[in-house]
């Protein structure tokens, strides 16, 4: 849309007569604000804040937010992700088919008769009238549309009303009022046998794009009718003029949309650009057709009509996207930085080596702040104000202002002039200004992030809205992964302090633990449990409404980024204030299970749902204590139920079958086997040091390896497979990982000194393996305990205890799944593991029943080709297969009262250990065990495949 020169005069007469009267406003604002505003507090929080109240704010679901990520274009329902990706337009197919057969004559038009514009219109702000307009609109051949939009107060803009216009109506639909329910409008934009007529469409294509993911297929659009026409101009005000006689107020067009009502004047100037369109239309469409018939060589017809449908509908293949740039306000900043110093000769102030590097700066700090803010760049801050803080680089913060408000009224006063100088963005962010200019801070990329947080994040001066949330959300993730890299080099070279820190920041709760109340997507789904502190945090940054009070649920206001089904997201917002139950300790806590994970993990699959009360928080000190104690009591229930802690001996299938036949009995099975532990020892020894060993050593090992193998020579592949014998395969893997490094006899072995664990009579034999991944935080063992634990835990999937589970986010119980009854022991209570027997035959603890003698741990479905089946988690080196057969006992012995008990006995010993203070209320050592499934828990069995619905 072109604005004839005449108009623009006529904008500088205005503004020149209004400029005193600006320069007072600006100068009242300014004084006003800066009372009421105490700095460092942002302008658009606060009371004095809430009647000016952007509209935007209202609005639910943005398409195009102000974060640096792509915009997603509309996915249709049965488009498949290949063809259709980010990038593709929707209705590609429908547009191009229009290209080349428009199969219109465009004949529709010509019962045009009333060009006068009526006194009536009919004004659309409610989802019924918008209903029936799209009822009206799809019985028509053709209506005409124009859109008018708001930018001053905006990042991106947004399109406060749409007029649509028929033959019969002028509609003004109120785009603010509608803005979530715009898809009502989407087929009909997109039905190709209803033609809409623009003018200038370009960029109103890809305004409704961004705004409604509304898509214009078959376009007439009246611009591209004059240019094939060879018109003097081609603007909708010439055209108004000569075909209507219409005179229209250009001017208005940079009107504040956003105000309710519209002021007559607007009403009319909005209507006027749909209302005439369609007469407009026709009588190019006539012209076209008669240049058809002059011009074209009767043999040769240059298809005019035909020839402005196709570059109608080519526009319609544009597709919005925001602007991309290397770096924050760079495309800004190169080009003010050459304006200035073209203009001034290339002669600046003595700052001329700082100029380009302000500048830049200046840019982007004016980018990011536009974009925290939702509001347009120059809103924030002006390019003229750009050049002149660079320039002069002040450096108090009055300074700054003069500095800005001077720049601003030295330049001509246009109509955008009535911008408050220096913008209350600058104003209360000032400090920021300041410490740019004084090259304060080193490099950008470092404190961008840092502004994030400082004005969004748990603590921010600045409100979050649905336009810059997800500007956190990427700075987050950003600085997370900072921090870890940072905190990984340093820790190699620090001591304990440091190291327990690191341990805290790795292993302690990363979301909050009780979660009754409930998160709602704003279609209804259930994303998540959290605590009252996060329900909070929304509300108070009206992110979110009340959906139930008890116990309380709230919706979010906006399409969150991190839906259930998107995986890694790290959406949730921490909340800080859960503290330990033992010692109140309230900067960290981690998730402790009272009932320790090798049971736990064999507990009937209903029983296991307790995470609120055997799940509790704890601090690092209080940890350890309580894993303390628990190891020491997992060593008298295996006393007591005469289930060892540990397997005690593998036999090599293979060589029992070479050399016993079917004959043999348990004896002989016994005296061939050897502890997986020991196995393993002198396999890593010899493997490591065997050359340089005293030979008598060398002997005894070697002996040792041999019994597994049933006493026949070994190689060097033996004693590699040897090392395997009982690890899961996740361990495997994560062992063969580390091979190259570790088994080479001169290497710097990553693996602890083994022999050393064996004889120091540690029974953790999961430390091999564990401590080989946090050997690098530290060498204390309560640390490497610790760590040792917590890995345990996950890796036996006992870590499902997390209360942001989100409903479908697939963190299920999966434990005994694959792991069920169905074992089967062979006669002789063996049982076959990848081809490993395993004797579980404790001298030290006294046998009860005959299966204790069974370490009967896996499905057995070996059929000799396909690999055993058996949970893919479970080692034999850690305390599984123990748990396994107290719990199969229990249940045997006592069914679930016996697990009752056992769980009861559990939060006994932590109680007895920690003397936890800070327990929730309702917590009890002698709690049922019985719990009803919220209808909504994603433990609720007949929930499990359903997405819960509100009620
Ligand atoms: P129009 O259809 O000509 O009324 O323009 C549609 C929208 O484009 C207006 O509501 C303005 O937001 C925007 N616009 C068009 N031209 C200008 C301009 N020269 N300056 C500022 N905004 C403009
Ligand atoms: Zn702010
Ligand atoms: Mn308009």
């Amino acid at each position: 849309m072109e604005n004839s020169y005449k108009m623009r005069v006529m904008a500088v007469t205005i503004g020149t007569l209004a400029a005193l009267s600006i320069f007072i406003t600006v100068r009242y604002r300014r004084r006003r604000r800066s009372q009421k505003c105490p700095s460092n507090s942002c302008y658009l929080q606060g009371d004095h804040c809430q009647n000016q109240k952007k509209p935007q704010h209202a609005f639910k679901r943005v398409l195009a937010d102000n974060s640096y990520s792509p915009f997603k274009h509309l996915k249709k329902l049965h488009d498949s992700p290949n063809e259709n990706d980010l990038n593709s337009h929707p209705y590609e197919a429908e547009v191009t088919a229009l290209l080349d057969n428009p199969g219109l004559e465009f004949s529709f038009i010509n019962e045009y008769t009333d060009l006068k514009m009526s006194e009536t219109y009919t004004w659309v702000e409610t989802e019924t009238q918008l209903k029936e307009l799209v009822d009206v609109l799809s019985k028509e051949r053709v209506f005409s549309v124009d859109t008018e939009q708001h930018s001053l107060r905006s990042f991106l803009g947004f399109t406060a009303l749409i007029q649509i216009s028929t033959q019969k109506e002028d509609y003004l639909v109120d785009t603010i009022a509608l803005h979530d329910a715009m898809s009502i409008i989407r087929p009909v934009f997109a039905d190709p046998s209803i033609c809409k007529v623009f003018h200038g469409s370009d960029n109103d294509i890809l305004w409704l794009q961004r705004d409604f993911h509304i898509y214009v297929v078959n376009l007439f659009d009246t611009a591209k009718a004059c240019e094939l026409l060879s018109k003097p101009q081609k603007s909708l005000a010439y055209l108004l003029e000569t075909y209507c006689g219409v005179t229209t107020n250009k001017l208005l067009q940079r009107e504040d949309w956003r105000q309710r009502p519209l002021l007559n004047e607007m009403v009319q100037y909005a209507r006027i650009d749909a209302h005439y369109l369609l007469y407009i239309a026709n009588c190019l469409i006539a012209e076209l057709k008669q240049q058809e018939n002059e011009i074209s060589c009767p043999d040769d017809k240059f298809h005019f009509v035909l020839e402005a449908s196709r570059r109608s509908n080519m526009t319609c293949l544009q597709l919005y996207t925001k602007d991309v740039e290397g770096f924050p306000g760079e495309s800004a900043a190169s080009s003010l930085s050459s304006r200035h110093l073209n203009g001034q000769g290339g002669v600046s102030s003595n700052f001329e080596a700082k100029f380009p590097d302000l500048v830049r700066r200046l840019c982007a700090w004016r980018d990011l702040m536009a974009r925290l803010h939702d509001e347009s760049l120059r809103y924030v801050l002006s390019d003229q104000a750009i050049v002149a803080l660079a320039d002069r680089a002040p450096m108090t913060t009055t300074e700054v202002c003069n500095t800005i408000n001077q720049a601003d009224l030295n330049v001509d006063l246009s109509f955008h002039s009535f911008l408050p100088s220096p913008s209350p963005v600058v104003c209360s962010h000032l400090d920021d200004v300041c410490s740019l200019l004084q090259d304060k801070i080193g490099n950008l990329n470092d404190i961008f992030p840092m502004i994030i947080q400082k004005c969004l994040g748990p603590s921010g001066s600045c409100p979050i809205s649905i336009y810059n949330y997800a500007l956190l959300i990427n700075c987050n993730l950003k600085l997370e992964f900072v921090s870890k890299q940072n905190g990984v080099k340093s820790s190699k070279q620090v001591a304990k302090k440091a190291s327990r820190d690191l341990f805290v920041q790795k292993f302690s709760c990363k979301s909050p633990v009780y979660h009754n109340c409930r998160i709602y997507a704003n279609d209804g789904r259930l994303l998540c449990y959290c605590d009252q502190r996060k329900l909070e945090w929304y509300l108070r940054r009206d992110l979110a409404k009340i959906v139930d009070d008890n116990p309380p649920a709230i919706m979010l206001l906006f399409e969150p980024k991190g839906r259930p089904e998107d995986e890694d997201n790290d959406f949730y917002i921490q909340s800080k204030k859960n503290i330990c139950v033992g010692c109140g300790e309230g900067s960290h806590y981690l998730r402790y299970r009272i009932i320790p994970s090798c049971y736990r993990m064999h507990f009937p699959e209903h029983m296991k749902s307790h995470r609120s009360h055997d799940i509790v928080l704890v601090c690092v000190d209080c940890h350890e204590v309580a894993h303390a104690s628990a190891e020491k009591y997992k060593k008298q229930i295996a006393a007591e139920f005469g289930i060892p802690l540990f397997v005690r001996k593998v036999v090599d299938l293979k060589q029992v079958q070479v050399m016993s036949g079917s004959s043999e009995s348990e004896t002989n099975l016994e005296e061939g086997g050897v502890s997986p532990l020991q196995l393993r020892t002198a396999a890593m020894a010899l493997l490591r040091h065997g050359p340089r060993m005293p030979s008598k050593r060398r002997d005894e090992l070697t002996q040792i390896v041999m019994s597994y193998y049933g006493g026949r020579e070994i190689s060097e592949v033996d004693l590699e497979k040897a090392l395997l014998v009982g690890m899961s395969p996740h361990e495997r893997r994560r062992l063969e990982k580390k091979k190259g490094l570790s088994f080479k006899p001169s290497a710097v072995s990553i693996l602890p000194n083994v022999e050393q664990e064996n004889n120091n009579g540690s029974a953790e034999t999961s430390g091999i393996v564990e401590t080989s991944e946090v050997s690098t935080l530290d060498d204390s063992q309560s640390t490497k305990a610790e760590a040792r634990s917590r890995k345990e835990d996950r890796e036996t999937g006992a870590d499902v205890g997390d209360s942001s589970v989100c409903a479908d986010s697939g963190i299920k119980e999966e434990v005994s799944s694959t792991f069920k009854e169905n074992v089967k022991p062979d006669k002789n209570g063996v049982s076959d593991i990848n081809g490993v027997l395993l004797i579980n035959s404790n001298d030290d603890c006294e046998s009860r029943s005959p299966s204790n003698r069974i370490v009967d741990l896996y499905h057995t479905e070996y059929d000799g080709t396909a690999q055993p089946k058996h949970h893919p988690k479970l080692s034999l080196l850690g305390h599984g297969p123990h748990g396994k057969q107290v719990v199969d006992h229990l249940l045997k012995e006592y069914g679930e009262d016996g697990i009752r008990q056992f769980s009861q006995r559990w939060r006994q010993v932590f109680v007895e250990a920690v003397h936890p203070r800070f327990l929730p209320a309702g917590w009890d050592v002698m709690h049922s065990g019985r719990r009803d499934f919220g209808e909504y828990s994603v433990y609720n069995p007949a929930k499990k495949t359903s997405a819960p619905v509100q009620s």
